[in-house]
């Protein structure tokens, strides 16, 4: 068993994000069901799921502190394997 990587948390918190965003749309769609439209509900997923992604600003790189889940001046939910600025390799011996 070896630590796992930096990739591989970055992972874990893209999929755990995933089930999340998942669980906030049923979360209102239940809310609308039951009790109407409401933008209460709406407004508590979206805190909630903003809360949630607050850790994805730890996942830098540690050789020049870009953001695994930054593609230049775009966001994307699937973190990168290797460092798009520096090239420094974040998935262990694995990656291509
Ligand atoms: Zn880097």
């Amino acid at each position: 068993m070896t630590a796992p990587t930096l990739y591989d948390q970055a992972r874990r918190h893209a999929q755990f994000m995933a089930g999340a965003l998942v669980l906030s749309i049923l979360f209102v769609l239940v809310v609308e069901r039951f009790f109407g439209h409401s933008t209460i509900a709406f407004g508590i997923a979206i805190v909630a799921l903003v809360f949630a992604n607050r850790r994805m600003l730890g996942f830098n790189c540690p050789t020049c502190g870009k953001n695994l889940f930054f593609r230049g001046i775009f966001v994307v939910p699937w973190p990168n394997r290797t460092c798009g600025k520096c090239g420094t390799r974040l998935s262990g011996t694995d990656a291509p």
